[in-house]
């Protein structure tokens, strides 16, 4: 009997065997092979399970084959209708039987002898006494083959536990060679993956290692035995990246959702060392042998990463104070969770002046001092910024610190700053805004208020500015189109110029006028400016030196005529027109078609006009000397005027500004200023023009100190070229 069993478990081993290996897969386990298989041992039932070892919910195990004798009255186990076997469901004999399934254990026994979940398990399923067989796919408990009688209790023979032995050994080869592994060649396989740039990683449902190339030992610095079956999050992943990792893992095997599967995504990696580093990373996921595999494939993009941090720091901060620039701070500011309280800016007002005047060694310790300074009080919670060349932004968080802030900060800027030896003051301009609100229309705000804002005060922001600007650049535009288009609405007035000794009249100033028909008469020391703003004041200048010109000759002819000396005509001219590179030969030509002798013309310039691009300006300057032209320096004592910076400048007149001129009279200090600076423009060999002159007072005074000319409402205001044309010889009592 014994011998007739053997033979029949021996002959079905053969027919399973070739089955196999002609189906490659599990297809070769048909219904009729498995009827064979249980009839060879008398069974009602064969069955196969597979475990899933899913991360942080224990085993679960899932019925993939139950074939079952016709008539077998209980439920077929594939479809589940108990609750899955789970080791999470508490039965601590669960436990215990995976890891024995683990070590490739079998496990015999009867349901009666069972408690618990495994008790209610198999009774449900109608079993009465069972055997199982671990299936290990290379080395690892894939799951296992089942066998059991649902009739009667039954002992397992040496000859069935073998055979069984042998069946699950068989299952085993065939899920090896059925998964991935049964594609390409084992040598082609390894070939691909050593020869691959990126680190391929391959693991399973439990999240355990099963792949691991030379590129990843490279990458991540274990060797592949050190790896192979151990989770990934013990080598590979981040410890603060775990939870992240598992939650997503998991949701993945229970829903199929997932945010990095075949896609490009950054992610941080674990060294063997310890050391974390950036990587890239695709996730794809394949079905070998029945079960689950994840490849990753993973870049270190640490070079990347480095580099385009070096971009992002060039791009968001000011490399001289290291601070952020205007695009850095917006983004800090925006990158936080609640929006600004308020924001200071802060405008250092003659940056420009001193950097092209006395060069970088002075410009360089102003900047850095400033961002120093401003770094030292800066609030709690707020940044801060170089928002632009010669202005620094600080955004605060704490409603009224902005406010706060720039009170500090006013006081503090009254006394000097010291660096590198020097001592400076710094002239700034303060604007403050305190509502909530976009870092954007902050910073917008804070700055209307610090350009409209005098210099060594602070200003609060208010909604009037916002219509002022509205206005100005209403303004500006209307004065483009009048320059455009020549319009009678621009005109040019002459002021006379009288000997302060004689009072007899040697000239004028050419005064420009603006007449809008909006705006009404519109001065010039506020749309000269603009037009400089706004790139037009060259195509001003133009008519301005054409009309003066024009004018100047023509009186002269008339006074030629009458055997009068000719009289001279005075012309302003702005930081953009004493740059333009065709100034002088326009300048030439207009006074040759004139018939206007070039000593007839001075050309009127302030300093900081000059200060703008000094070297480019002392050059015109003195081409238009060269021409026979002189000229003056206007509104001298107002800038930074020194003696001997004066020394070096082309200048023929000195233009005492009028605000001495106006206070002389009733302050002693301002008439001290006045004789020190005639006498200091004799000794330079320069003449000398006292503008403002208003009161007789006012140029009795002068004329003791010897002042050479003077200019002033005394004398006449800017008039019309006709009116000027017909004034009388001498404008004021001699005397
Ligand atoms: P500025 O060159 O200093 O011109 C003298 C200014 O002082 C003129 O103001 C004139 O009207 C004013 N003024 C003359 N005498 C007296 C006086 O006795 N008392 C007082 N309080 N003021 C007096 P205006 O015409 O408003 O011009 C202002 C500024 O506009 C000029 O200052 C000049 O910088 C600029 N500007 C005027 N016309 C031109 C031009 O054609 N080209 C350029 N580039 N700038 C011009
Ligand atoms: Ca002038
Ligand atoms: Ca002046």
């Amino acid at each position: 009997m014994a011998d007739e069993a053997e033979q029949s478990g021996l002959r079905i081993l053969g027919d399973v065997l070739s089955a196999a290996h002609s189906a490659g897969d599990l297809s070769c386990l048909s219904p009729d092979l498995l009827a064979r298989i249980a009839d060879a041992f008398h069974l009602q039932r064969v069955s196969l399970f597979q475990v899933h070892e899913a991360e942080g919910r224990g085993i679960a195990a899932t019925c993939v084959i139950d074939w079952r004798r016709p008539g077998l009255a209980f439920p077929a186990m594939t479809e589940g209708s108990h609750p899955p076997l789970t080791a999470a469901g508490g039965d601590p004999l669960l436990a215990q039987w995976a890891a024995r399934r683990r070590r490739g254990e079998t496990i015999i026994g009867r349901t009666r002898d069972l408690t618990g979940y495994l008790y209610g398990f198999f009774s449900h399923y109608g079993v009465v006494t069972f055997l199982t067989e671990p299936v290990m796919v290379h080395g690892r408990w894939w799951g296992h083959f089942c066998v059991d009688t649902p009739d009667a209790e039954h002992e397992w023979t040496a000859v069935e536990r073998q055979a069984f032995k042998c069946i699950a050994a068989v299952l085993a080869g065939l899920l090896a060679r059925s998964g991935t592994e049964g594609l390409v060649s084992e040598a082609a396989r390894r070939a691909m993956l050593d020869t691959s740039i990126d680190a391929v990683i391959v693991a399973d449902e439990a999240g355990a290692i099963v792949e691991f190339n030379h590129a990843a030992e490279a990458i991540f610095g274990h060797t592949r035995e050190a790896v192979i079956g151990r989770p990934m999050t013990e080598t590979i992943i981040p410890a603060h990246y775990i939870d992240r990792h598992r939650q997503g893992f998991m949701r993945h095997l229970a829903t199929g959702e997932n945010h990095i599967m075949r896609r490009l995504v950054e992610v941080e990696a674990l060294r063997a060392d310890g050391s974390v580093f950036p990587a890239e990373l695709t996730v794809n996921e394949h079905r070998a042998g029945g079960r689950r595999l994840f490849s990753a494939f993973v870049r270190d993009i640490s070079d990347r990463i480095t580099s385009r941090r070096a971009l992002e720091r060039l791009a968001f901060t000011d490399m001289h104070t290291g601070l952020s620039n205007r695009t850095g701070l917006l983004r800090l500011c925006t990158g936080r969770p609640t929006r600004p309280s308020g924001a200071v800016v802060l405008m250092l007002r003659d940056l420009g002046v001193v950097k092209t005047s006395f060069g970088d060694d002075w410009a360089e310790p102003m900047i850095v001092e400033t961002a120093n300074l401003l770094s030292r009080m800066l609030p709690q919670e707020a940044c801060l910024g170089r928002t632009g060349e010669s202005e620094f932004t600080v955004v605060t968080w704490q409603p009224g610190a902005a406010a706060e802030l720039a009170e500090t900060l006013i006081g503090r800027l009254r006394s000097a700053i010291e660096s590198g030896g020097r001592r400076f003051y710094l002239r700034v301009g303060l604007g403050v805004v305190e509502r909530p609100g976009d870092a954007t229309y902050l910073l917008r705000d804070a700055e209307m208020a610090a350009r409209d804002c005098r210099d060594g005060h602070l200003l609060h922001f208010a909604e009037h500015m916002r219509a002022q600007h509205q206005q100005r650049l209403e303004l500006e535009m209307a004065l483009r189109d009048v320059i455009q288009r020549r319009t009678s609405a621009l005109l040019l007035h002459y002021q006379p110029v009288v000997s302060a000794r004689t009072g007899g009249l040697v000239g004028f100033e050419a005064l420009v006028r603006w007449y809008s028909e909006t705006h009404g008469p519109v001065s010039p020391a506020l749309f000269v400016p603009l037009a400089e703003a706004g790139g037009f004041a060259e195509r001003l200048g133009a008519w301005v030196i054409e009309t003066a010109i024009s004018a100047c000759a023509g009186w002269n002819v008339r006074r030629r005529a009458h055997g009068l000396a000719p009289w001279h005509i005075a012309i302003n001219l702005s930081a953009t027109e004493v740059v333009a590179p065709d100034l002088i030969e326009r300048v030439r030509q207009t006074m040759a078609f004139h018939g206007l002798p070039p000593q007839c013309v001075c050309f009127e310039l302030t300093e900081s006009a000059i200060l703008n691009q000094p070297e480019i300006a002392i050059e015109t300057l003195s081409r238009l000397r060269a021409l026979g032209c002189t000229t003056a320096i206007d509104d001298f004592g107002t800038g930074y005027s020194s003696l001997s910076y004066l020394q070096r400048l082309p200048m023929d007149v000195l233009k005492i500004d009028r605000s001495f001129v106006l206070d002389m009279v009733d302050n002693s200090r301002s008439r001290e200023i006045v004789r020190v600076m005639i006498e200091m423009a004799h000794g330079l060999g320069m003449s000398v023009v006292a503008e403002g002159v208003e009161t007789t007072g006012a140029l009795q005074i002068l004329r003791q100190m010897g002042c050479d000319r003077a200019q002033g409402f005394l004398f006449g205001r800017a008039m019309p070229g006709d009116v000027a044309g017909t004034l009388p010889e001498t404008l004021a009592p001699t005397g």
